[in-house]
């Protein structure tokens, strides 16, 4: 019998390995385009009514405004503008670990990225689907209502991705 003083875990690493000290000195953030700090993303309930589809019709239609639709079917609005806080040239914060830096930044964790994941040189998301005015307006011919304008049929998000 063997005996094994280390575990490995069956991950994708991309033919990288790093020891703990590595990872901790590493800066997670220091080759990222900083998407965190360039878009803002509300909560929006999810359209249940053709009036609710028709204001998102109306949002869109604003400059910099587009919709999120994840793939867990939450929506969210988008909006590109980036924090003024944000030293443009470099990506950094400019009150980075001072008092007025909101602790919304300071305890997002990096290492679970959301942001990087979907928003960082990304051309297609994984995890979302960008919704601006013409792909909405791809999407709203197959969406169904009842009598009284209730949603009753939409694609799925899958759908909704190759629309
Ligand atoms: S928090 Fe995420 S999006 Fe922001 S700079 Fe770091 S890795 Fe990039
Ligand atoms: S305060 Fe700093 S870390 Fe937070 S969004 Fe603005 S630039 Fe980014």
């Amino acid at each position: 019998m063997t005996t094994c003083n280390s575990i490995t875990l069956e991950r994708s690493t991309n033919g990288q390995r790093k020891n703990f000290l590595e990872m901790a000195e590493e800066n997670v953030c220091a080759s990222c385009s900083a998407p965190c700090c360039r878009v803002l993303l509300v909560p929006h309930p999810t359209p249940a009514t053709f009036m609710d589809l028709d204001y998102i019709r109306y949002v869109v239609g604003f400059h910099g405004a587009q919709m999120i639709l994840n793939s867990d079917g939450r929506w969210q609005l988008l909006i590109e503008q980036a924090c003024r806080l944000l030293d443009q040239e470099t990506n950094l914060c400019t009150v980075h670990a001072t008092p007025r830096q909101p602790k919304t930044c300071v305890f997002f964790n990096p290492y679970r990225c959301w942001y990087k994941r979907n928003f960082d040189k990304r051309e297609k998301p994984p995890e979302l689907i960008r919704i601006d005015m013409d792909r909405l307006e791809a999407i709203l011919p197959h969406v169904r209502f009842d009598e009284d304008g209730n949603v009753l049929d939409i694609p799925k998000w899958e759908v909704i991705r190759e629309l």
